[in-house]
């Protein structure tokens, strides 16, 4: 308890100012370490390099290439990604076991890379709304994920309880990330099938593994629509130019189906 009143403190110290890009870096540096500690990794390289390159591919199109991007698969089921300050962007197991193709899963890194390159979880901290401020940034300043009571919160939902981005910041974020999928030359059909794929999955199964994606990028259904309008406009010569799928794609799914199940994360 004493803790977490220290920790308010240290947010209000930062509330107004401007964080630099040395901070953030900084910031999220901090949080990988915590998230490295207490989340389970998919320990296969290949899986982690291919996840890393692609996510790479389209990271070096925006205007924060010069960032040290560094993407990571989590060993758990359930389908959910996040982005730390920095470009630390961490996807889940249950999103490339759901993937048909490369584009889906472009689709979803395009996404989280948009909310690091918009400085989404930046921007909630520099207008001190405390309030959404999630466990990582309390973890990078105060260290409390060290405690049980932290860990027991990052494992809520099988996943990292981190900065809630608004409505507003996932249209962004969407927005963004069909830009940044179009620039690697990849087709943004994929962000479109897969999120399609997922609202079917948590209308049938009453949310499941997927309801996680929802309940951490709120919109989902709109957001659908708004990709489906943005489809739209792309000419039909250019989208089918774009990469729906690599060779890499098939040889990680088939390692992946050879991994042992994923831990259960608590709260499932
Ligand atoms: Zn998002």
């Amino acid at each position: 308890m004493r803790n977490i009143t220290v920790t308010i403190g240290a947010i209000a110290l930062l509330a107004g100012c401007a964080v630099s890009t040395q901070q953030e870096v900084q910031m999220g540096q901090d949080e990988a370490q915590q998230v490295n500690a207490q989340l389970p990794m998919v320990q296969d390289a290949q899986i982690q390099n291919y996840v890393n390159a692609l996510g790479n591919r389209i990271a070096r199109t925006t205007s924060r290439s010069d960032l040290n991007w560094q993407f990571q698969v989590v060993n758990s089921d359930v389908v959910n990604a996040f982005a730390l300050p920095g470009g630390f962007v961490y996807v889940n197991r249950g999103v490339l076991a759901r993937a048909s193709n490369m584009s889906e899963v472009a689709g979803v890194l395009g996404h989280e890379i948009e909310h690091v390159v918009r400085r989404h979880s930046v921007k909630q901290m520099e207008n001190a709304q405390t309030a959404n401020v999630g466990v990582g940034i309390l973890c990078a300043l105060t260290g409390v994920c060290q405690s049980g009571v932290a860990q027991a919160a990052i494992n809520v939902g099988g996943t990292a309880v981190f900065a809630k981005f608004s409505r507003t910041d996932e249209i962004q974020a969407d927005e963004g990330g069909f830009n940044n999928v179009i620039h690697a030359g990849i087709s943004p059909r994929g962000m479109y099938t897969f999120f399609q794929k997922l609202l079917a999955e948590d209308q049938s199964s009453g949310g499941g593994n997927a309801s996680a994606w929802f309940s951490d990028h709120p919109g989902t259904q709109d957001r659908i629509v708004d990709i489906q309008r943005m489809l739209n406009q792309v000419p039909a010569q250019t989208l089918n130019s774009l990469a729906t799928n690599d060779a890499g794609f098939s040889s990680m799914k088939a390692r992946l189906s050879q991994l042992a199940p994923a831990p259960r994360a608590q709260g499932q």
